[in-house]
């Protein structure tokens, strides 16, 4: 394996991760993969990068799919011996108008966004080397959503001491009682979206800790938002392009060494926003 740094950035055959695989193509000094979950589209999507002159390398990645993953970190492991940046940037939201029950939004958009985020980042984070940056693309959904949270349920994940285990329990909570259509009633807000990303906010800030407490060297994880950008997700309603949705992204990828903030934080339009 040759010590050469190396960046992944998932879903990034278009809208934001395209753009933070242009983005780390000229800012960051090592290989840098786009992942698509359809090697076509991931092909298509190196195509049009080259064409920009960029060098991005390609790799099939669904994080739906455990195989896939070990796939991924397989290839990294052999070809780079570690992996220097992540960008957990892959994530699916309902359509406003879908015909899908609440039950199954809740199911599909946290099992991707939240479950699948963890997947991959557990499979992939005994690869990061020293200095290694975690950047997990959350939204300023997550903030609102937080805030339509009960006392206790905000309580429970702001708590200081919650693992990883913890909030996995608050997510299966929320999706059981969506399945009954209780989950208002329990103080949860009605959006799947916004709590499969307070899910990846608090996992940003667990995994965090959990990696300071294992003493690992100067690695660094922060949650962030991209803005209200024009792509597909947001039916091409967001004001910002998708270079300046890579913003925030590529700013917390690209942590200088031995920063001491923003570290376990959310960070919103370059800054470190208090959650
Ligand atoms: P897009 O829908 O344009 O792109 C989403 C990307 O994620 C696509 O490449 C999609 O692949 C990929 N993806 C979805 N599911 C999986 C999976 N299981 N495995 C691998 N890749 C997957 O959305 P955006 O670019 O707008 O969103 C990027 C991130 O930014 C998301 O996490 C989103 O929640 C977040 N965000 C976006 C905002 C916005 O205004 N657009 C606002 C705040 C946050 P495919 O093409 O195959 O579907």
């Amino acid at each position: 394996a040759s010590s050469k740094k190396v960046a992944v950035v998932t879903g990034s055959n278009k809208g934001v991760g395209f753009a933070i695989v242009r983005a780390l193509c000229k800012q960051f000094d090592g290989d840098v993969i786009l992942t698509s979950r359809d090697e076509g589209r991931g092909q298509e999507a190196l195509k049009a990068l080259t064409g920009e002159g960029l060098k991005p390398k390609f790799h099939q990645l669904d994080i739906d799919d455990p195989a896939s993953i070990d796939r991924l970190r397989d290839f990294l492991k052999g070809q780079y011996g570690g992996l220097d940046i992540l960008v957990n940037n892959a994530g699916i939201a309902f359509k406003a108008d879908s015909m899908a029950t609440f039950a199954e939004q809740a199911v599909v958009t946290v099992g991707t966004n939240f479950g699948s985020t963890l997947n991959a980042s557990e499979k992939l984070f005994p690869l990061l080397r020293p200095h290694a940056r975690v950047s997990n693309v959350s939204s300023f959904v997550s903030n609102m959503a937080i805030k339509k949270c009960s006392e206790p349920l905000q309580t429970r994940f702001k708590d200081p001491k919650l693992t990883i285990e913890g909030l996995k329990q608050l997510m299966a909570e929320f999706v059981s009682l969506a399945k009954e259509g209780k989950h208002e009633a329990a103080g949860w807000p009605n959006s799947a979206y916004g709590v499969s990303k307070i899910g990846v906010t608090v996992m940003s800030m667990v995994h965090q800790r959990c990696l300071d407490a294992e003493k690992r060297e100067d690695i660094v994880v922060n949650a962030c938002d991209p803005g209200y950008v024009d792509t597909d997700m947001s039916s091409h309603k967001g004001s910002k392009t998708i270079d300046q949705g890579a913003e925030t992204p590529v700013m917390a990828a690209l942590v200088p060494p031995n920063t001491t903030s923003p570290r376990g934080m959310f960070l919103s339009e370059n800054q470190v926003t208090v959650w």
